[in-house]
């Protein structure tokens, strides 16, 4: 059983159904009537500025595999290929199955992450973080040889393609009986992570429904760290997927077969 769990853990890792209301707020609109004593030659008043600036979607390079806003999927391979980071940290103090580190500031945000959680009275825990390239090899060449290429690619990315490569994801369990199956979105766990995650930074990067947008399954499990202002900001537009976001096109599949 342990075989066929370290099998699933490496699937190329995203829930519930986006409940996001996108609750765009109405700017203040000075309503002072003009004074009765002002003619209507008056000049209108200045409109009074946004109080929060508008969103910098610019701020971080998406391109860059060092950057925390890197999008990487079947259309994007990280460049180079066998990307390595190089402030990799483990994650302190809590449980980690496999004991693989993530990048500094998605390992801090995730330790947070799993005490809030605890916070709430739920037990969450690591299963799988950060995978270089040359293990994504050895994988995804095993996979093919057992299923076939394509079998392989609906649940494993390629080496150079995987979210995992960043060290900027990470797989979370509840000890429970959904370890990497679309049913823990269901679990209180689950739920609390989807509904909490952005408060850490972390979105869930292969959500319900965007199979098509994202070129994976939903994957309740799979967090993404991309910083707390663009979770926010994916928050409070309602735009679920990194893709959509960033306006780039749909990742369904490889470009080469
Ligand atoms: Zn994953």
């Amino acid at each position: 059983m342990r075989g066929i769990r370290v099998l699933s853990a490496v699937a190329a890792c995203a829930v519930l159904a986006n409940t996001l209301l996108a609750c765009a707020q109405e700017p203040e609109r000075s309503v002072s009537k003009p004074s009765s004593a002002a003619p209507s030659t008056s000049s209108p008043a200045p409109k009074p500025k946004p109080t929060t600036p508008a969103f910098d979607r610019a701020a971080h390079s998406i391109d860059d595999p060092q950057s925390i806003w890197v999008v990487s999927n079947k259309r994007r391979a990280l460049k180079p290929v066998d990307f390595a980071p190089s402030d990799l940290a483990m994650p302190e103090g809590v449980e980690n199955e496999f004991a693989q580190p993530l990048r500094a500031p998605a390992a801090a945000a995730v330790v947070q992450l799993i005490r809030g959680a605890e916070q709430a009275g739920l037990k969450v825990r690591i299963i799988s973080a950060y995978r270089d390239y040359a293990t994504q090899v050895t994988l995804y060449d095993r996979y093919v040889e057992r299923d076939g290429k394509q079998q392989a690619d609906t649940y494993s990315a390629r080496p150079g393609h995987s979210e995992h490569q960043t060290g900027l994801a990470v797989d979370l369990d509840d000890f429970g009986d959904c370890y990497l199956a679309a049913c823990f979105g269901q679990t209180p766990a689950g739920a609390w992570i989807a509904a909490h995650a952005a408060e850490y930074g972390f979105v869930i990067r292969y959500p319900e429904g965007k199979q098509g947008v994202t070129g994976f399954m939903p994957e309740p499990w799979h967090l993404r760290y991309v910083g707390p202002e663009l979770a926010a900001e994916m928050k409070r537009t309602g735009v679920t997927t990194l893709e959509e976001f960033f306006g780039l096109p749909a990742a369904p599949d490889y470009a080469t077969p």
